[in-house]
């Protein structure tokens, strides 16, 4: 397996856990990544409100701690938000850009996207960049056209770092429904970013990971997971319980 693609498996907490019981979570997190070896990489994103708690919670182990989100600023009189410089402060490495809530109801566009990529990649942050179309749009047959579009605002930044990130292909249609893609659409939609990263550098293609997201669960992984272009999963419902983000790392760990 080429070490640069060793599968990760990242949960997004979203807004749920902010307090004592995500400190608990992470704890759990942690007893199982001891259970793991080092097959697979774990990385959890709390809410921001306990992001400083569990970066101690993680510390003696190989969890790593993403936020969920930041405003591509360093400082300044932004009423409300969060900079990367802040996350890395808490312990952050890594952040999750675009995210399909935000584009739904944050209005967060292509080019805003690829302004979080590039700060965060110079604030030394590793992006976990999300696409994916609407059930529309697939049933339009415009999946691919999308999926390129969203990636036309980030890839020559991505192109330009040597930091390894990760890109997670994300159907809208399969967030928190319980409609999994299936394997064949998972990996053509996998495959096709695979050949676009190549276009730019196939150094570029070689080290991004390509996660899946979209209802994963204990009882699919292993499926999807076995895709030659699925590095890993962007979990949701699925990581709020240690057992089941476990065994989804468990299905990884090949
Ligand atoms: C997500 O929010 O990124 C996600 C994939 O959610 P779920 O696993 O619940 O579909």
């Amino acid at each position: 397996m080429n070490p640069s693609r060793r599968p990760l498996i990242a949960g997004n907490w979203k807004m749920y856990k902010g307090g004592r019981t995500g400190v608990e979570l992470a704890q759990g997190v942690v007893e199982i990544s001891r259970t793991l070896g080092s097959g697979v990489d774990l990385v959890i994103a709390p809410p921001f409100t306990v992001l400083a708690a569990i970066a101690s919670t993680i510390e003696d182990s190989s969890v790593k701690l993403a936020a969920q989100n930041f405003y591509p600023k360093n400082e300044g009189a932004f009423t409300g938000e969060i900079s990367p410089l802040m996350l890395k402060d808490c312990g952050c490495e890594w952040v999750i850009v675009g995210h399909s809530e935000r584009r739904q109801y944050f209005g967060e566009s292509d080019s805003f996207v690829g302004e979080k990529v590039a700060s965060a990649l110079a604030s030394d942050l590793i992006p976990i960049v999300c696409v994916g179309e609407t059930l529309d749009q697939r049933q339009a047959h415009e999946t691919l056209r999308v999926v390129q579009q969203q990636l036309h605002a980030f890839l020559d930044i991505l192109a330009r770092s040597p930091r390894a990130v990760a890109i997670a292909y994300e159907p809208v249609w399969a967030i928190g429904t319980g409609k999994v893609a299936g394997p064949g659409e998972a990996e053509e939609v996998h495959a096709a970013i695979r050949t676009w990263l190549a276009e730019k550098s196939d150094a570029l293609a070689v080290r991004t990971r390509i996660l899946y997201g979209g209802s994963v669960k204990p009882d699919n992984a292993a499926t999807l997971f076995a895709c030659p272009n699925v590095d890993g999963a962007l979990v949701g419902g699925a990581c709020l319980e240690a057992a089941s983000f476990g065994a989804i790392a468990k299905a990884a760990n090949h």
